[in-house]
């Protein structure tokens, strides 16, 4: 399960994927509890800076885990539990983004509130 930050506290980030809200130290040390797989930001400072952002709002801490499409690209709903931004700015690396089209999965900007 993911730890829950403090919103307040600093440096915290938002993955560009999902949009779980942990801090920088956390996404470093432990990787995105739902896309590494995806993400790899595991031990790298630098691929977190770009998976991740500070430009997000609207922390919400629950989540539907029926309509979460990253919960249907990993065909299991079991999205950690955290705190999740609703809306998240900016998107995915290229490499990130090749990688879901490859996998037949449409990549949907999250910078809007979801509508589904
Ligand atoms: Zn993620």
């Amino acid at each position: 399960m993911a730890s829950i930050p403090t919103v307040k506290a600093k440096g915290l980030r938002a993955c560009l994927l999902c949009s779980i809200v942990l801090s920088q130290a956390d996404f470093v040390r432990n990787g995105c509890p739902n896309c590494e797989e995806l993400m790899q930001m595991k031990s790298s400072r630098d691929r977190t800076q770009n998976c991740t952002t500070t430009a997000f709002d609207g922390v919400i801490a629950v989540i539907d885990p029926e309509n979460s499409w990253v919960a249907r690209w990993q065909r299991t709903s079991k999205y950690a539990r955290g705190i999740y931004a609703a809306r998240v700015i900016g998107r995915v690396p290229a490499d990130v983004e090749a990688e879901l089209q490859s996998r037949g999965i449409k990549y949907r900007v999250r910078d809007e509130v979801d509508q589904d």
